[in-house]
């Protein structure tokens, strides 16, 4: 099946209930920077919150780490960035557009975009020139060549500089991993597509350090468990599929790689949203040399020093946050109303509100009944307290939100204690003993499955 572009449409809605705001709107914004609103930091943490319990909490084979964003630049000689790090950059001089050229080809004309850039007959296209994506800055006061530093384009690094001090501070033995999440920054050439590549952004990393011999094992099982993880978050199987590095996309180190792609829909398709790499020991072994600092692991049970070889998985927190608010967006027809709905249909333990409370009228006590249930319910679940308007109304404002549940203090409320809880994928409206609500709640946060396939609270 193909998945439609929801882009423009995801953009205006992102904006419009606060989810993804340009960065520095009210200036005309920044170059593909973006900022998230009270409901996209909510879905954000939420994701993060997974990444880190699935992979350092769950386990006790992973330890986690904040490293720093700033490093000795001498990192970033080791790690092949200040040489390597570049994509190669064509400009037109005709249009002044600029392109990756190695994506000149998936690139339109953006003077015919029919055509590709070179093919129309006043395209001027200058020869590639190497551009090396790092920001630069200096440390101190004296902004002279000494005192250059990187804003790093990838958190790993600081794991491999901090792998010994990891081990020995918790006396792991390998295998073990190290995992962390934080800010990386890349000068792209062509950003763009919303939040999907952008110049600041959040990875979340983790280095399994393994002994060699064992790494492809370790790769396949690797592998199979992001997968797995990007399956929880609720992406639709259909849209998720492993693309295999072919020898020239390899990098020159790794023995293996594999990206997770989603399918974004419309032209952008099936892209990559996590990286999973058998890196070798070539990280451990570049700080080892440059450093001069031994970096070897000693089995002490075996009687043997090696440096440990490394698979990791790399996952952009706003790229599979994007993934997962494309996934969710979709506009139906609701039967019996001329006007149709926009729903996010988020996953409910994602969702950056898990419940609406709204009291039918302002008056007859309900909002003063409907606010005592808020405050309960909100020592446990984010909660939204809505007493605006028309209760169908405040219904889609939470279907655009993505709030899995919605409960309303009715008349009923008022003479024997049961409120109506609607539920956002099939409009299914039951009532229930506000005394139940919170376990209700719970139990079908517990359930793991969206609120499409359970089908209804049993009624009372
Ligand atoms: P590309 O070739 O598309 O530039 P990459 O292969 O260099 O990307 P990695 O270095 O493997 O990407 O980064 C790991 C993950 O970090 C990616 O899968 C993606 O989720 C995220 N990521 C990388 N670059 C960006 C960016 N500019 N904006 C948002 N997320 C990014």
């Amino acid at each position: 099946m193909a998945y439609p572009d929801v882009f423009e449409k995801l953009v205006s809605l992102a904006k419009r209930r606060g989810f993804i705001f340009q960065s520095s709107e009210i200036y005309g914004g920044t170059g593909s920077v973006w900022d998230y609103g009270p409901l996209g930091v909510e879905l954000k943490n939420n994701v993060k919150a997974r990444w880190w319990n699935a992979m350092v909490r769950q386990r006790d084979d992973v330890e986690g780490l904040d490293a720093a964003i700033l490093m000795h630049p001498k990192v970033w000689e080791a790690s092949g960035h200040v040489a390597g790090f570049s994509d190669p950059m064509i400009d037109c001089k005709t249009c002044k557009a600029r392109f990756r050229a190695d994506q000149l080809q998936g690139a339109p004309c953006p003077r015919k975009p029919s055509k590709h850039p070179g093919e129309h007959a006043d395209c001027l296209l200058t020869e590639p020139r190497q551009f090396n994506l790092m920001f630069k800055t200096f440390m101190g006061p004296v902004e002279d060549s000494a005192s250059v530093v990187y804003l790093r384009p990838e958190t790993a690094q600081g794991i491999f500089v901090n792998f010994l001090n990891v081990q020995q501070a918790t006396r792991q033995k390998v295998p073990f991993g190290i995992a962390q999440i934080g800010k990386a920054f890349r000068n792209e050439i062509t950003p763009g597509n919303f939040t999907f590549r952008t110049r600041e952004f959040e990875q979340m990393e983790m280095q399994f350090f393994v002994e060699p011999g064992s790494d492809m094992e370790w790769f396949e099982r690797w592998k199979a468990a992001r997968l797995e993880w990007h399956y929880a978050l609720g992406l639709a199987p259909d849209r998720l599929q492993f693309h295999q590095h072919g020898e020239t996309e390899l990098a020159h180190y790794a023995r293996a790689a594999f990206d997770i792609e989603f399918d974004f829909g419309g032209t952008l398709g099936f892209q990559e949203i996590e990286g999973v790499h058998n890196r070798s020991d070539f990280d451990l072994s570049q700080h080892q040399t440059v450093s001069g600092k031994r970096l070897e692991y000693v089995d002490q049970a075996a009687n043997k020093r090696y440096l440990p070889y490394v698979i990791e998985t790399s996952v952009g927190a706003d790229r599979v946050t994007l993934a997962i608010l494309v996934n969710a967006y979709r506009e139906e027809t609701v039967p019996g109303e001329e006007e149709g709905r926009t729903v996010m249909g988020l996953h409910p333990t994602l969702a950056p509100i898990t419940t609406g409370v709204f009291p039918l009228t302002k008056k007859d006590g309900m909002p003063e009944k409907a606010e005592k249930l808020a405050a309960e319910l909100r020592k446990e679940f984010p909660v939204f307290y809505d007493d605006a308007g028309a209760i169908g109304r405040r219904y889609r404002r939470q279907d655009e939100a993505g709030t899995p549940f919605g409960i309303t203090i009715d008349q009923n409320t008022m003479a024997n204690d049961t409120v109506t809880i609607r539920t956002r994928d099939d409009m299914q409206q039951i009532q229930l003993p506000i005394t139940q609500v919170a376990d209700r709640i719970r139990a079908y946060l517990r359930s793991d499955v969206s609120t499409a396939e359970v089908k209804h609270f049993s009624p009372v």
